[in-house]
Formats: structure tokens, C-alpha cells, sequence
């Protein structure tokens, strides 16, 4: 390791390593790239502990596109990582039910993700019954469902062979957390490691996840992005749900419960109430059964009446990466510390966006713009002007 990097990123999950990956691999960039992580087993980060599903149904514009460039990067593995590059990619669509309150905001999102080129189908009631007989249609009046560039995958798969190949394209890991970050004037200097080392860096990028709030602030930063629990419960139904898709019920049966097939069997969970959710301490992993057995149990059996009879095999939390001002991702240059840049905040989408958040990043360092998507309407600035971007599809 050397005492100075052209860019250091604190974090080496989805976010970090993606931005090593493109800028070393990707780009070709000649500068050096340094990647602190303090637990590389990456056991507790939200990628390793999230559902790892990728979707096109959002609401706004860049959410789709960052996620599309997921999704063609899925379609061309081989062709980036090597013949043997696989992370278990099942593209079996999003299937997002409403109710009749909900028609309205449904359609207007299918505009917004059909104008981006998605391919996303309106269904009603009957044509739902059809293709899945299991199905209960009570209270749903219209459903979106992905017929391609939807679904699920591996999310260690999806981290490890970006990781590694940001390795072997030449970007140098460090294990160690990110303790201190030193500023001259607007500019920050160095960063200083929990072994001690001070590195010295042309800029820095805060991939944090969950405690990209923590880190800005070492820099004097205000980063409302804080770890919110949330809950994933793997389950097991004795009788056959073929071609299940990833099911989201935004009906009033389910209150946005969501269930999609796991292998043998299916990993189910829902967002808690925005009254009781609050900042997680860092170490609580806890999961709370209850949520299961008294919500999300239920809603499921009324809408597939075979999970009645399911089996909970086990359940883990994770943290989401939350953005408190508006669900929304923070991307971007500090507008006054220019050299510290953010990928924070993704809320619940970052896993399958990571790839494209990190092209868009290295585009910013390696050409001082974006080249791809341009991500200026997730810009840090938006916090001080009270200008929300605010996405309807949160999971
Ligand atoms: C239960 C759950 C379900 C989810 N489902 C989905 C989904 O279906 N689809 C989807 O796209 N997204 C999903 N997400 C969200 C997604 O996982 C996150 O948005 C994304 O993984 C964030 O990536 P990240 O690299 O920013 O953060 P993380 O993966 O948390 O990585 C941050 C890394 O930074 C390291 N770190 C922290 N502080 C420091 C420091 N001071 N110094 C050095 N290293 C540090 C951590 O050890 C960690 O490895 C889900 C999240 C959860 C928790």
C-alpha cells in the first residue's frame, strides 16, 4: 500500500467496489485507487444482507436507468467478467398489485418507466388469475409486471466478481476503517486508518452504506443517511407456487408485503410503518419475528392461500443505506469540499444499482462530468435548497 492514492473510497461493498471496478477496469484509468473496508468478510454490509433483486419499477427517471445498466450488465457477464462469471441471475419480472387508491399512481409510474423503454405490462384482475390460478385477486384492481429486466440474483456473486476484478485491474484494498479525514481549506488532504496510517488522497469517495452518515461527518459533512433494520425471512410451502415472480402486494390486504421465490424456497419481508422507524444502533441485528407471524404470514396466505401452510426455515436483519430527507440516493461532488464525493443513501435499491452509481461516479473523477446517466438531480445540494426527488416505489 502507498501513502498516497489519487482516490480513496471508504467502503468495498457494491458501491466502492464498483467504483474501483470502473475506473480501473472499465476506463482503463491511470490513476491509483485505494479501497478501505473495515470487515472484509462483508458480513454486516446491507449488499451481503440485502434480497438482491433488481427492478425497473420506479418512478423516477434515474432510478430505472441506473438500474437498466444492472440489468445489461447482467446480460453481458461473460462477455466482462470471463466465461465462468455467473451470479445466479433469475429474470422472472416484478409483479407490483394495487388497489383501486392505487390505479392512479400505478399508471402514472408505468408512463414514466414505458417512456424509459421498459418492458412493463398493465394487468387486471382476471388476466392475474390466469397466469397464476393460485393467486386470490381480492382488492386488486390493476398489477405491473416486468415481462424482462426484472428479478433476482446472488448478491455475494454480484459483489465478489466486481470485487476481484477491480483487484486484478489494479485497484489496492486495505483492511481497515476510516477514522479520521484531514481538510486543508476546501479540500480534503488525507484520510487516517484505524491501524494509524495517514494516506494522503486527491479525492475521496464516502461508499459507507449504512454509516455513510458517520463517515461525512468526519469531515465535518451533514449526511442524513443513517441504518434502518430491516427484515428478510426465508420460508418454505409444502405445496407448489410455480413461476412465482417477485410478488409486491401495494394493496390494503398487504400493506406492501413482498415475497419471491429463494432455490427451494421463498424469502419474503415489508417496510415497517414510517412512524416507528428509526435509526438502528449499529450492532442490532435482532430480528423481530412478530412482524412476521402478526403481518406478513397473514397477508401472504390471503393473497396465495398455499402459504397457509408455510414453514419459517430462518430470518436475518440488515441495515438499509436510509436517506432521511427523501429515500433517495446521494451522488455526487460536495459543493464546497469538491474533492469528496458521495455514493450514499440508495434506500433499499442499491444492491442492483450499485454498478451503474459506481460508472457514474468514475466518470465524474476520471472526466469531471457525467458521461452516462447524468445523476446531477441526486446531488447533495438538493438537501440545502429543500428539493426532494421523491421516489413512489420504495420497498
Ligand atoms: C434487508 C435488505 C434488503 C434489501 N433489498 C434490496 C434489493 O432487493 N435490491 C437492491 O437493489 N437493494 C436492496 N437493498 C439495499 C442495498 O443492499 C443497499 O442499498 C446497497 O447494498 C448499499 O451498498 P453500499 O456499498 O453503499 O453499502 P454496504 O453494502 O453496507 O457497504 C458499506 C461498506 O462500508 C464499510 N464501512 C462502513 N464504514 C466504514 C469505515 N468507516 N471505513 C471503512 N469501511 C467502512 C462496511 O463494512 C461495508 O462493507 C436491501 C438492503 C437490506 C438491508
Amino acid at each position: 500500500m502507498q501513502d498516497r492514492y489519487d482516490v480513496v473510497i471508504a467502503g468495498g461493498a457494491i458501491m466502492g467496489s464498483s467504483t474501483a471496478w470502473y475506473l480501473k477496469k472499465e476506463l482503463g484509468w491511470s490513476g491509483s485507487v485505494l479501497v478501505v473496508e473495515k470487515d472484509p468478510t462483508y458480513a454486516r454490509s446491507a449488499t451481503m444482507l440485502s434480497a438482491a433483486s433488481i427492478r425497473q419499477q420506479f418512478s423516477t427517471p434515474e432510478n430505472i436507468r441506473l438500474s437498466r445498466y444492472g440489468i445489461e450488465l447482467m446480460h453481458s457477464l461473460k462477455e466482462r467478467f470471463g466465461p465462468d462469471a455467473d451470479i445466479g441471475f433469475h429474470e422472472e419480472g416484478y409483479l407490483t398489485l394495487a388497489s383501486e387508491a392505487g390505479v392512479p399512481i400505478l399508471k402514472s409510474n408505468h408512463a414514466i418507466q414505458m417512456a424509459e423503454g421498459s418492458d412493463i405490462e398493465l394487468i387486471g384482475p382476471d388476466e392475474i388469475a390466469r397466469r397464476w390460478p393460485y393467486f386470490s385477486t381480492e382488492g386488486v384492481a390493476l398489477a405491473a409486471y416486468g415481462r424482462s429486466g426484472e428479478g433476482w440474483f446472488d448478491a455475494w456473486m454480484w459483489l465478489d466478481m466486481i470485487r476481484k476484478s477491480a483487484k486484478a485491474a489494479g485497484a489496492d484494498y486495505a483492511h481497515a476503517a476510516v477514522v479520521g479525514i484531514e481538510k486543508e481549506g476546501d479540500k480534503v488532504t488525507s484520510v487516517t486508518l484505524s491501524d494509524g496510517r495517514k494516506i494522503a488522497c486527491g479525492t475521496f469517495v464516502n461508499a459507507a452504506g449504512p454509516a455513510a452518515g458517520d463517515v461525512a461527518k468526519l469531515a465535518g459533512i451533514e449526511l442524513p443517511v443513517e441504518p434502518r433494520k430491516r427484515f428478510v425471512y426465508v420460508v418454505h410451502c409444502r405445496e407448489q407456487v410455480p413461476n412465482l415472480p417477485m410478488l409486491i402486494d401495494g394493496t390494503a390486504v398487504a400493506s406492501g408485503v413482498y415475497v419471491r421465490p429463494e432455490g427451494q424456497f421463498f424469502i419474503c419481508g415489508v417496510s415497517p410503518d414510517e412512524e416507528t422507524d428509526a435509526r438502528a444502533a449499529d450492532d442490532d441485528f435482532d430480528v423481530d419475528y412478530s412482524l412476521f407471524d402478526e403481518l406478513i404470514w397473514p397477508a401472504l396466505a390471503t393473497r396465495i392461500p398455499a402459504f397457509e401452510a408455510l414453514k419459517l426455515i430462518r430470518a436475518w436483519a440488515g441495515h438499509y443505506d436510509f436517506h432521511t430527507f427523501d429515500h433517495n440516493a446521494v451522488v455526487g461532488r460536495h459543493p464546497e469540499i469538491s474533492n469528496f464525493v458521495f455514493c450514499n443513501g440508495f434506500s433499499g435499491h442499491g444492491c442492483q444499482q450499485g454498478p451503474g452509481a459506481g460508472r457514474a461516479v468514475a466518470e465524474l473523477i476520471a472526466f469531471g462530468e457525467y458521461r452516462s446517466i447524468d445523476l446531477s438531480v441526486f446531488g447533495y445540494d438538493r438537501l440545502a435548497a429543500g428539493r426532494k426527488v421523491v421516489e413512489a416505489n420504495i420497498i
